[in-house]
């Protein structure tokens, strides 16, 4: 049972026992691990300040094969959590793309995309208020470095390109557009003209400030694509709509 030595994005903890602590993080080079610091709390000079939410650390710990969880022999800071607990709306932020993650990868799928991702995420919210459209924009990366990608360039049914202008046909249920010819077949909802276009260029790298419009729509695609094909209720996700 060789010593591994990592860098960890730290996801959650909770206080396990009078003095120990569980912490689920993200790490560079093993994916998703849950951890056990023992003495975490009592020792505030061990792992003081470290084994925080959004923080990025370097870790040292033993996992054995036949055990779920690996426990924690060192960790330090590489870049702290600092920036984020300014306000709720940067806690809720951070919390919600953490949770994100934290729910749809398994423990020890090694995920180096994700990580930077969550990495870069995290850095943002330590700089700048989100807007929805930072929410919808950072959503979309995650979810293309999760593999869930939703479809808006070619028609899910038949795969041929689908020109700007007639991209306004969502199927949820098949995760991407369709063409008009398909859209005559398969359940869909429309959108004005624009909306999916908009979202395509999120996804190229583009970011714009949408409109109000343009985000309702998109978050309807979203929150539409997500609910049924991920199945998961990201508990944070109410109260950062309600503080947008
Ligand atoms: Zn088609």
């Amino acid at each position: 049972m060789p010593l591994q030595k990592d860098e960890a994005i730290v996801l959650t903890k909770k206080a396990y026992g009078e003095s120990d602590r569980i912490v689920r993080l993200f790490t560079l080079s093993g994916g998703k691990i849950t951890a056990i610091a023992k003495g975490g709390s009592k020792s505030q000079k061990r792992f003081m300040n470290t084994l925080e939410p959004f923080n990025h650390i370097r870790i040292e710990y033993f996992k054995k094969q036949t055990k779920t969880m690996a426990r924690i022999e060192n960790a330090d800071i590489i870049e702290s959590n600092s920036g984020i607990e300014l306000n709720l709306k940067r806690i809720c932020t951070a919390s919600f793309f953490v949770e994100f993650a934290d729910k749809l990868t398994k423990e020890g799928e090694r995920n180096i995309e994700l990580f930077n991702g969550l990495k870069g995420i995290l850095d943002d919210v330590k700089n700048i208020e989100f807007t929805s459209s930072d929410i919808v924009f950072y959503l979309l990366r995650i979810l293309g470095c999760l593999g869930f990608m939703p479809n808006f360039n070619t028609c899910v049914q038949c795969g041929r390109d689908v020109p700007d202008e007639d991209k306004v046909f969502f199927s949820r249920e098949r995760g991407g557009i369709l063409c008009p010819v398909c859209s005559q077949a398969i359940p869909f909802k429309s959108y004005p003209r624009g909306i999916i276009r908009g979202l395509s260029s999120f996804v190229r790298g583009d970011r714009c400030n949408g409109d109000l419009d343009f985000l309702t729509y998109a978050q309807d695609i979203m929150e539409g694509f997500i609910s049924f094909h991920l199945d998961v209720e990201i508990k944070s996700y109410k109260l950062l709509k309600n503080l947008i």
